[in-house]
């Protein structure tokens, strides 16, 4: 039964205990916050699925999305990607693959991690009409709701799916027009058809049928943001926000209606100071739905260095509420992220999640423990806390000291060592 009924029938799963125990919580919270649409536990009938709860009380978490692209096709290279991404503590994976086999290439990343797995299927529908009509334009309707079937029979857990894409969101959009275009390729994928056919959204017109696929496959409905801006200076434009009232009120039906997990997506590229604003307007309208923050990005002048610019913003918005961070990175705007990117995009977003953790939910114990090991001039203990103890053990050995307790950084004048030998600071 779909974990939404269990839930509202009073039933605490076995998932949703050890979602309750991974985050120190009541199995009963999870279940009343599951109940509420307020926390999601992706899964899959399909396959065995690492548990991971996202929303409301529970710790940030982080998704590395890959995939391959037209111009690089290499079903190995995806599969390591999607292993290294794992291996760096990602929490969910999202094979966005545009290039090559689209179902052989979910699969096989499916089959090699446990990660709950997300995807667009609007990408496979539309890709598959290129290739087989000569254009986007031509995909029949069908054909969009097959390749949702499919992939969800691969395995899939959640889906983004551009339900809050309608005319009156395209209206809005062309009225107030754009410094930076669009940068979602659902949303030109979607905005495109709609507009060469004169013809509503199906995924909006037929979200009742939409709805009934998902449900029988038991996927979660991630409500995509094909109207986010790919420019700091289109945030929180009117075609964002009518979109956003679109999928909160398809996100509101799916859980009421039909008891889907569902997932509400937010931007992009967004400014420090518009990040709050952005947070507490998802937050309200979609009655507290599980929150998915597509970055953000606070600048658009670092490329080369979109991780970190998204790390700024995605710890402020993981303080200021966002439950589920997808990683950006350092290939952003340039290229197809390679392994190391993969690895890096994932490090540096569990960085921003940690640190917007210790606002929203009050987590410092690990800073505590830190500071205490740092004091001590504990190394062991210090890798053994630090987010990335490998590397940061790496870094201190490369330029070893000439003595075992301090480090290089002003080796015989090391301070904690001068204070630990004259006086006793410790608490
Ligand atoms: S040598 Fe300097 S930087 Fe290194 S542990 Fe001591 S105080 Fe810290």
């Amino acid at each position: 039964m779909a974990t939404v009924t269990d839930a509202k029938n009073g039933l605490i799963t076995e998932k949703m205990k050890i979602v309750a125990q991974q985050e120190g919580l009541d199995p009963e919270f999870i279940r009343r916050q599951i109940a509420a649409g307020r926390i999601v536990i992706p899964d899959s009938p399909y396959r065995d699925v690492k548990v991971c709860g996202i929303g409301q009380g529970l710790r940030t978490k982080i998704n590395a999305s890959i995939g391959s692209s037209s111009d690089i096709v290499d079903m190995d290279l995806e599969i390591a990607k999607a292993k290294a991404a794992e291996n760096a503590g990602a929490n969910t994976l999202m094979e966005l693959g545009t290039g090559g086999d689209f179902l052989a290439m979910r699969k096989a990343v499916c089959d090699a991690i446990s990660l709950p797995v997300g995807s667009v299927p609007l990408y496979q529908a539309f890709i598959e009409a290129s290739r087989k009509y000569g254009s986007i334009v031509h995909m029949t309707e069908d054909e969009l709701f097959k390749a949702t079937e499919d992939q969800a029979k691969a395995g899939t857990c959640f889906m983004a799916i551009h339900t809050g894409i309608n005319k009156i969101t395209l209206e809005r959009l062309k009225k107030h027009g754009r410094y930076g275009g669009l940068c979602s390729r659902g949303g030109a994928f979607m905005s495109t058809w709609m507009l060469h056919n004169e013809k509503e959204n199906p995924l909006y017109e037929q979200f009742d049928y939409l709805c009934e696929i998902l449900k029988e496959h038991e996927v979660t409905l991630s409500t995509g943001n094909g109207m986010r801006a790919g420019a700091v200076h289109d945030a929180t434009d009117r075609a964002q926000i009518q979109e956003l009232i679109i999928n909160s009120e398809c996100a509101e039906r799916a859980h009421e209606k039909y008891d889907l997990q569902v997932i509400v997506e937010g931007p992009g590229h967004v400014p420090l100071d518009q990040i709050k604003t952005n947070v507490q307007l998802m937050k309200v309208m979609s009655n507290y739905k599980p929150f998915y923050m597509l970055g953000p990005l606070v600048t658009d002048i670092a490329p080369g260095y979109d991780h970190i610019t998204t790390a700024i913003g995605a710890s402020v918005s993981a303080a200021v509420g966002c439950d589920f961070l997808c990683y950006v990175t350092p290939a952003e705007h340039l290229a197809l992220p390679n392994i190391e990117d993969v690895i890096t995009g994932v490090k540096t977003s569990k960085i921003a999640a940690h640190i917007g953790d210790m606002i929203r939910l009050g987590k410092r114990d690990e800073d505590l423990a830190m500071a205490r090991a740092r004091r001590d001039l504990d190394w062991e203990k210090m890798y053994e806390i630090a987010i990335d103890g490998e590397h940061a053990r790496e870094v201190r050995n490369s330029r070893a000291p000439g003595d075992d307790d301090a480090c290089t950084m002003c080796g015989d004048f090391c301070a904690l060592k001068i204070v630990n030998q004259h006086y006793d600071l410790a608490k």
